[in-house]
């Protein structure tokens, strides 16, 4: 089953509002919402560049595992979210391909998603998203 397109990028950052000000020079364009996601201990920023959105992810809790891997690896691209639909079907083929997925089932995401990641050691050291739109 083929991936419908890159969805996002996700990249990690300390200061949101910094942050926020500095990819609008990068980009020439501000960000359009910020969207806490509590379950997650993170809260979001997106740019949208041709199609594509920018996610920038900013912890708000110490044991977020976006504050995990800014201590490990510090500030910089998190993850790349791809568009699965439907996303359980694409699930059990990557499981079936010797992909591991970390969860059972897709959770809440920001930006009205349902999302799952894929362990990075499956995948050349990348963690990949696999997003859905709820429906
Ligand atoms: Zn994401």
């Amino acid at each position: 089953m083929v991936m419908k397109k890159l969805e996002h990028i996700g990249i990690a950052v300390k200061d949101l509002s910094q942050s926020n000000a500095l990819f609008a020079k990068l980009l020439g364009k501000p960000h359009y919402k910020i969207e806490e996601v509590a379950s997650e201990g993170v809260r979001t920023s997106f740019f949208e560049v041709g199609g594509i959105k920018i996610e920038l992810l900013e912890a708000t809790r110490p044991d977020s595992p976006i504050a995990k891997f800014i201590e490990k690896k510090g500030e910089g691209i998190h993850h790349l979210a791809f568009e699965a639909d439907p996303i359980q079907e694409k699930m059990s083929e990557l499981s079936e391909n010797g992909f591991s997925l970390l969860g059972e089932k897709p959770k809440p995401g920001a930006d009205n998603k349902e999302i799952i990641f894929l362990h990075p050691k499956t995948t050349n050291g990348v963690l990949v998203e696999l997003c859905q739109e709820k429906k």
